[in-house]
């Protein structure tokens, strides 16, 4: 294998086609390393003969097919080249099928180019929440891809409200993860359920918490992201406590920004006193187009290892994101040794947490909170970035928020809001 200087390896498989082999199939093994974003297979012989193309994974699944049209094909969790499964390339040994169709001389070369690219951390902007007209949008899936494109976001989890319908066409497209999601839409609460096309078998409607905890675990189990949606909302508040279920994320912006959402905001905060860490994200809860109301208001910005669904949704379980008022907003981490927001440090003296800052305009209020309380407050003097350096206590965690007046007469409002560091102490 050769490896070069973009993140990515070369594997070289050379055989010989003999012409007693004509009219059959046979299986070329190669192994696949670890953290694969992407695999793509070039292959080339004299086109005298005619030798097919299929793959099968790791798991011994079969990925696709493309007859001998192709000399060029490509496997990615987020899009794969036609005819071939959207699947995470996964490690351990795969199969090219070769199809020995037509062989017209004693032996033919074939030689197998495989090219493997890494997963690199990567920020993504999305919303966590939006609806189609599969419950009360007003845009079909097809209308809402190229809308949330033009916002520029990377992906858009499809959350309509108590069915999965809506999930069994989705798609990706090159430069859009299309997340299958389902909203959990009971009288006394709602919850995204993210990640599967159908989380659970049978219908979503019970009556009591035992039934509801028991609804999430059974598609957790099954491999979802269980979100709780605007649970302090005037209209639909959680109503079922929240000592029965760990959630994997609370979403505490949901659309534009309201006092519903502030209180959201302190109730978390309160929380990761005690030592509770859920990360926050936010969602639109786009149904139709009004004034802010449009995808990715607010943003959820993720750290993720690729533009996976996979990669996506353990970022958002894992903390590693942010949000932020509109897709056109400032961005920031949070670093502390070799860590990251989301992740947890072991606390000793003389420990930094370094906030960094990107867009940020002339005025903009940067907050640093930690478990106890506010620790610094910035009025940014430029336009630009901004790094700010904190040397650590002994305290739970630090996040930050970025005030800015985007309204005259009003004071500074919340532009972004950041998933903890946290310290183990
Ligand atoms: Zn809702
Ligand atoms: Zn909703």
């Amino acid at each position: 294998m050769t490896i070069n200087s973009r993140g990515t390896d070369r594997l070289v498989l050379d055989i010989f086609i003999k012409k007693e082999q004509e009219g059959t199939y046979f299986n070329l093994p190669f192994e696949v390393p670890k953290n694969v974003d992407r695999m793509d297979i070039q292959y080339s012989y004299s086109r005298s003969h005619i030798v097919d193309l299929a793959l099968s994974s790791a798991n011994n699944e079969f990925i696709g097919a493309s007859g001998s049209d192709r000399e060029h094909i490509w496997i990615c969790e987020s899009l794969s080249s036609d005819g071939y499964k959207a699947v995470q390339v996964l490690p351990g040994t795969w199969n090219i099928i070769a199809g020995a169709y037509k062989i017209t001389s004693d032996e033919v070369p074939v030689r197998y180019e495989i090219t493997y690219t890494y997963k690199k951390r990567t920020l993504l902007k999305g919303d966590c929440h939006v609806h189609t007209t599969a419950s009360d949008g007003v845009l079909t899936v097809e209308e809402l891809i190229p809308t949330a494109k033009s916002s520029m976001l990377d992906f858009i989890c499809i959350t309509d409200h108590n069915n999965y319908t809506h999930n069994i066409p989705l798609r990706n497209t090159e430069s859009l993860t299309v997340i299958p999601g389902v909203e959990w839409t009971l009288y006394n609460g709602h919850a995204n359920i993210l990640g599967l096309e159908k989380p659970i078998d049978g219908q979503y409607f019970v009556n009591t918490s035992e039934e509801a905890y028991e609804l999430l675990n059974k598609a957790r189990q099954n491999g979802a992201l269980i979100s709780i949606n605007h649970p302090f909302d005037d209209g639909c508040p959680w109503k079922w406590g929240y000592d029965s279920f760990e959630f994997d994320c609370m979403e505490v912006w949901n659309g534009i920004f309201k006092h519903s959402d502030m209180k959201c905001i302190s109730f978390w905060h309160d929380r990761l006193c005690q030592g509770k860490r859920i990360p926050i994200i936010g969602g639109s809860d786009f149904h139709r187009f009004s004034n802010y109301a449009a995808p990715g208001f607010p943003t959820t910005w993720v750290y993720s290892m690729s533009r996976g669904q996979t990669d996506l949704l353990n970022a958002l379980r894992q903390g590693h994101c942010f949000v932020t008022y509109q897709p056109d907003a400032p961005i920031m981490d949070i670093t502390c040794n070799q860590s990251h927001m989301g992740d947890a440090v072991a606390y000793e003296p003389g420990l930094s947490v370094i906030f960094n800052y990107t867009s940020v305009k002339t005025g903009d209020i940067i907050k640093i909170l930690s478990s106890s309380g506010l620790e610094k407050e910035i009025t940014s003097a430029t336009s630009g970035n901004l790094t700010v350096e904190i040397k650590a206590e002994q305290k739970k965690f630090y996040r930050t928020e970025l005030y800015r007046n985007l309204l005259p007469g009003f004071p500074p409002m919340l532009c972004m809001i950041s998933n903890p560091i946290y310290l183990n102490l």
